[in-house]
Formats: C-alpha cells, structure tokens, sequence
C-alpha cells in the first residue's frame, strides 16, 4: 500500500559533496529518485545537528562513505507514504541512528525513505519538535542514565560528573540527572554556558582542565558516585580513578580522545564499572522504553532554554561550530513543513 498522500516532486536537502580531499555543501533541490527504497516515505519537520552529522558534513573519514550524501542522523516527522499497516500514512514517527544520515539519506532532507524497522511511534508526551531537541543526544543520554540506574546508581550515592556538559549529550545528561534526583557536578571548558548549567540542574561546574589533564597516579581521591562522559581520553580515565566504591561511569564519546590509557585498580581495588553507551545499533526494544521514559516521567524541563533553532541555510556555519567545541546545547533543524 503506497500513498494515501502525495509527495511533492522536489524537496529540498542540505547535501554534502566531496572529491579528493575537498569537501563542501549545498543546499539543493531533490526528487523522489534520489530517495532509495524503503517502507516508509516521511515528511521530515524536524533534525537536529549532532557532532557526527558535522563529521559526515565535512567528509572526514569513519562516517560516510558515499558522497555526494544527505546528512542527519535525527529526523521527526510524518509518515506520507507506507507499505507498513503498523504505520500507516499520517503516523508521526521518530527516526534515528542505523544507516541514516550514514550511508543513508538523513533529516538533513525535507524528505527520508526508510525501512519500517527503523521508526519509533512518537510516544504521548512529546512534540515532533520536543523529539529532534532531544534526538540521538537525548536518547543517547537517556541511555547512559539507564545504565547507571541498572548499575545500582542511585540519589544519595554521591556527586555525578557530566563531562562535556555543555554540548548536547552533555547538556541533556546534566538535565536528566537533576532531574532523577541526582547531585550533579558539570564539567565544562564553556564559561558562557556556565549559568545554563546551573539552570539544568547542576550544583556546580567544574573547569574542564580540572579532570582533563593526564595523571600518572594509579588512583585518585575517591570522590564521584559515577559520572557520564562524553569526551573519552584523560578525562575519562581521571574520571574512572577518582570514583567512589562501586561507583559507575556510562562512556559515550569521544570529542577529547579515543584513547584510553590506564591501569585495572578502579576495578579491582574499588569495584568500579566503565559502562558502554551505544545509540546507533541500540535495539529496538529498549529504544522505545528510553523514548517514552524521555516523554514521561525523565523528560527535562528546560528543553527550549537548551536549544538553538536553524534552517537548512545555516547548517554550514552550524557544522564549523560544532566541530570547533562552540555549540552549546542543542542545535535543532526546522523544515518547512514544521508546524509547531
Ligand atoms: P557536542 O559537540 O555538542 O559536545 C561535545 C562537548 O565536549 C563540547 O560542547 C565541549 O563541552 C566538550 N569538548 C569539546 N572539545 C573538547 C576537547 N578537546 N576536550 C574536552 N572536551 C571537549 O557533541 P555531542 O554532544 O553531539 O557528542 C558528544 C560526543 O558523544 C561525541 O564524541 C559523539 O560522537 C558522541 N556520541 C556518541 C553516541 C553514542 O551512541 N555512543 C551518540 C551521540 C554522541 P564543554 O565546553 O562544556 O567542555
């Protein structure tokens, strides 16, 4: 069954070109060729900017492979076409992660096709617009916050360090723990997005420097229940070697370094837990328990305070931002057919 809605011949997509080592964008017209196969056609409203679409913007190697591509890993929308009854036309739905905006058309586009397995029903409680605020950050951090929780981490345990708190995982981390209850320590390098993250519920930031810098004692000062990281490296080792007994740190990124050097005595001396966080392959199950947990009883209470909105034209100067560690918060994409 396809279509009880048209789609309109074009539609427009903020679309990233590469040859050799040139890369550049454009925004351009497409049709529905340029779409691939797919159960669902959606009429994207929302995206949102997220470190690894800038990545995939600017071609740089891991992301994408095929160029020239639509970036976006987020998109929230409504379903315009469909060969699923599951999700009929008129569905609004939210697709993250898999392929898209990979090696797959993304939200960066008016427009997505993709396989039915891949959309989650927007849960009662949240807006197509509240959905891309949140996003693959959103989800990502509520994933972290459900590994700690699982991980015997509760309010009262101690302090909770954010790292990278002012970016996008990082500031809906710092929400969502407050939020929980949780004593939260920001650590940032951002001066100006100090008094959002007071406002989100932390009860002090911390220089970035502080945690940032490479140690070479075996343990420090036991001091955090756990903590959510989001730039890996020294940070995060600093992190694992000052935590508290059996407390626990959930690692999602990478934005300091990949790398991570150091020895087993937080874990065996201390009963310490370094949990992975990975959204993109996350399975289908838990990812709608953690979106409606995200539209119930987790969801923050200062989603807009956090947000920036933009259209397709300014994506480009929004991917040198984020690239260079100057966005703070969220960068959400309106389309045109937003209606909210
Ligand atoms: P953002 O750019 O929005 O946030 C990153 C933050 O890290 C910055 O705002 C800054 O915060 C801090 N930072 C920047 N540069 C450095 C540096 N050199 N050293 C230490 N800190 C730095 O990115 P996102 O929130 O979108 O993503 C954060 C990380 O999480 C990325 O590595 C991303 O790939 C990863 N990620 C992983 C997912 C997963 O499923 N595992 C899903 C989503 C994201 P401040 O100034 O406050 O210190």
């Amino acid at each position: 069954m396809r279509g009880q809605e048209t789609s309109p011949e074009t539609f427009r997509a903020f679309r990233a070109f590469k040859e050799g080592e040139r890369s550049w964008t454009e925004v351009v017209e497409l049709g529905e060729n340029d779409l691939p196969d797919g159960d669902l056609t959606v009429r994207v409203h929302y995206s949102s900017l997220n470190y690894k679409d800038a990545l995939s913007a600017r071609g740089r190697p891991g992301v994408t492979r095929h160029y020239p591509h639509t970036p976006g890993i987020d998109a929230a929308g409504v379903v315009i076409e469909s060969s699923d009854p599951a999700l009929p036309a008129g569905s609004e739905v939210i697709v993250t992660s898999y392929e898209l905006g990979v090696d797959l058309p993304g939200g960066f586009g008016e427009r997505i096709r993709v396989p039915a397995a891949w959309a989650v029903p927007l849960p009662n409680g949240l807006t197509l617009r509240e959905a891309m605020i949140l996003g693959t950050a959103g989800l990502t951090a509520g994933l972290a916050l459900d590994a700690l929780e699982r991980n015997g981490v509760v309010p009262g345990d101690g302090p909770l360090v954010v790292t990278g708190a002012s970016g996008g995982v990082g500031s809906l981390a710092v929400a969502l723990l407050a939020g929980r209850g949780h004593e939260v320590v920001a650590s940032s390098g951002t001066r100006e997005a100090h008094e959002l993250l007071l406002r989100l519920g932390a009860s002090r930031v911390l220089d970035r420097g502080e945690l940032g810098e490479s140690n070479e004692r075996p343990l420090l000062k036991s001091t955090y229940a756990g903590g959510i990281d989001t730039v890996g490296g020294a940070t995060l080792v600093n992190l694992l070697k000052s935590l508290r007994y059996r407390g626990a740190v959930a690692a999602c990124g990478l934005v300091q370094s990949p790398d991570l050097r150091m020895n087993v005595f937080p874990f065996i001396l201390r009963g310490n837990s370094l949990l992975g966080i990975d959204s993109a392959n996350c399975q289908m199950p838990m990812r709608r328990e953690v979106w409606t947990r995200l539209a119930g009883e987790w969801k923050p209470a200062h989603l807009e305070e956090l947000t920036r909105e933009i259209g397709l034209g300014e994506l480009d100067d929004a991917v040198d931002a984020i690239l260079a560690g100057r966005t703070i918060g969220r960068v959400l994409v309106r389309h045109r057919d937003a209606v909210d």
